[in-house]
C-alpha cells in the first residue's frame, strides 16, 4: 500500500531523490535532511503506515535489527560513540512526517544533550492505577 500524497512513500519507492544508505525489499534508509547530528538516518518502510499504530508486525520486527546495524555502522564508520533510536507517533510526540519512521541519531562523545526528558515523581498507587488502564486497553 502506498499514499498518494506522501512523501516518505515517494522517498521509500526511489521517486524521489534522497541520500540513500540502505535499501532493501522492505526498508529505504535516508539521512535527515534536518540532522540532529552528523549521519542522523531515517528508516522509512517501503509499505505505507501511518505510525506504529497502524503498523504491520511482520515489518515493525525487522526494524529494530535494522535500526542496530545502521548505529552499529555510525559508530565503526562515523566514529560515533552511542546512538539514540526514537519513533513518533503522533503530533503530540512531535510526529510532523505521517509515514512511519524511525530517526537512529549518532551519538558524540561532548556532543549536545537531546532524546532527554525530566523524572517526575509518581507514588506507587497511582503507578498500579495507571497499569491497570493501560492492561484493560491492551
Ligand atoms: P518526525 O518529527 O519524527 O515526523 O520526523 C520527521 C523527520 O523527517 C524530521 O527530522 C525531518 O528533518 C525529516 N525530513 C522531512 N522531510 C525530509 C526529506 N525530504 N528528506 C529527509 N528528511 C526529511
Ligand atoms: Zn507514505
Amino acid at each position: 500500500m502506498r499514499e498518494d500524497n506522501c512523501i516518505f512513500c515517494k522517498i521509500a519507492r526511489g521517486e524521489i531523490p534522497s541520500t540513500t544508505v540502505y535499501e532493501d525489499g522492505d526498508f529505504r534508509v535516508i539521512l535527515d535532511l534536518g540532522p540532529a547530528s552528523k549521519g542522523h538516518a531515517l528508516i522509512l518502510p517501503k509499505e505505507h503506515f501511518k505510525d506504529l499504530c497502524e503498523a504491520d508486525p511482520v515489518v515493525t520486527a525487522k526494524i529494530l535489527p535494522l535500526a542496530g546495524r545502521i548505529g552499529k555502522a555510525m559508530k565503526t564508520g562515523l566514529g560515533a560513540s552511542g546512538f539514540n533510536v526514537v519513533q513518533n507517533n503522533g503530533t503530540s510526540a512531535g510526529q510532523t512526517v505521517f509515514h512511519l519512521h524511525v530517526h537512529v541519531i549518532p551519538r558524540y562523545e561532548g556532543g549536545p544533550a537531546m532524546v532527554g526528558w525530566t523524572p517526575g515523581k509518581e507514588n506507587a498507587e497511582e503507578l498500579e492505577r495507571t497499569a491497570d488502564v493501560i492492561k484493560g486497553a491492551l
